[in-house]
């Protein structure tokens, strides 16, 4: 069960102590607060757990300092869509916003390589009005051989870089605890020039311990890749593991399963689950194009399938999109073979901004024959 307590209440008054007391006295419950900083408001969130069905929802609903009260289901707890939750399906951060009605746009290196690259790609996305990109800087490969990023040393310029043509938020794959530290260590030094999105990739799907320590920072929101070989239950429970720990800033990213029943594609893609993990939790969902097609393959009618997914995503309804781009693929060090080229940005923009007013129309359409 959870208590939604009136906006901006503070722990020291009466009333949330008197509640606070009420509630500890209550047998075989337990009590965890959660605050939700939003840019105008605190939020406060009281969850009971423990044998909470002889709790009347009535009955809470009076006790001080309750402005709502949500009976949740066993699952997803605190990203679950519960019975009566008008719990919100957005949140801020940077002054971008990411909910399940909104549409950004993470066009960018998989790796960073060099300032020369990263310049012209954040160029680029500035010259087409975009405030996002994804940069990797620490990169788990299949092999110990290969390029594993340039870790910490990239990050001063990097920030630099994207503050100088207007990034607000950089999705960055953390897979080590240090790697947050480092982030936010380099974001000091610079001055704090743009944001960070740490990205939990796919190979980290289930590393509880991980999850614990990037869910008990809240100044970071998360974009959580779903696991490439578990059920979507599973990735749904481990994207949980952050919220549960109190940062509930959380984008769920479809990136394809592995299996090679989606061949010719890397994986396969997955994009069918936009609406289903739109219903089942209050996540925004994102769809990665790139690593599930993970070529440059193009349809007989011309079009590339990674911009054809892309599309069928956003038609339905899809809140995020990490692509990979390159100025030069053939000498980027990681994913080449995949990456869209500079000059298809317009052409990539457009096209998607197709597919969101359809989807957009898709909705009016919902609400004239469901009335
Ligand atoms: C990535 O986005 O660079 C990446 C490695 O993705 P995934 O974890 O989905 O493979
Ligand atoms: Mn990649």
């Amino acid at each position: 069960m959870i208590l939604i307590l009136t906006q901006d209440i503070s722990h020291q008054s009466a009333e949330f102590r008197q509640l606070m007391d009420h509630l500890n006295a209550l047998p075989g419950i337990k009590s965890r607060i959660h605050n939700e900083k939003g840019e105008q408001q605190t939020l406060t969130e009281v969850y009971l757990i423990g044998n909470t069905a002889p709790l009347s929802i009535e009955d809470m609903q009076t006790l001080p300092g309750v402005e709502r009260v949500v009976r949740v289901s066993e699952e997803y707890r605190v990203l679950g869509r519960h019975k009566d939750d008008d719990r919100a399906t957005h949140f801020d951060y940077n002054g971008v916003r990411f909910g399940q009605d909104t549409l950004n746009v993470f066009a960018g290196l998989c790796a960073v390589d060099t300032p020369t690259h990263v310049e012209a790609m954040l160029k680029a996305l500035r010259d087409h009005g975009q405030v996002c990109t994804r940069m990797g800087a620490y990169k788990p490969r299949t092999s110990p051989y290969a390029f594993q990023g340039h870790g910490k040393n990239c990050l001063p310029w990097t920030f630099e870089l994207a503050g100088k043509y207007g990034i607000k938020v950089i999705a960055m794959e953390v897979t080590h605890e240090s790697h947050v530290d480092e982030i936010r260590a380099a974001l000091d030094q610079t001055g704090n020039p743009t944001g960070v999105m740490l990205q939990i990739g796919t190979r980290n799907t289930q590393n509880f311990e991980l999850l614990k320590i990037v869910g008990r920072q809240q100044e970071f929101p998360v974009l959580f890749k779903r696991g490439f070989g578990i059920t979507l239950d599973e990735s749904i429970n481990a994207a949980e593991y952050l919220a549960s720990e109190g940062n509930r800033k959380i984008v769920f990213g479809l990136r394809g399963m592995k299996t090679n029943m989606g061949d010719p594609h890397r994986n396969f893609v997955d994009f069918a689950h936009v609406p289903v993990v739109k219903r089942l939790t209050r996540m925004p969902v994102c769809i990665d194009p790139s690593h599930s097609v993970g070529a440059r393959s193009r349809a007989a009618d011309g079009l590339l399938d990674v911009f054809h997914v892309v599309a069928q995503g956003v038609v339905a309804g899809a809140n995020m999109i990490l692509v990979d781009f390159h100025p030069n693929p053939k000498a980027a060090l990681v994913d080449g073979p995949q990456a869209l080229l500079m000059e298809e940005l317009p052409h990539f923009l457009e096209d998607v901004q197709l597919a969101r007013e359809t989807y957009l129309k898709r909705q009016g359409l919902v609400a004239r024959y469901q009335k």
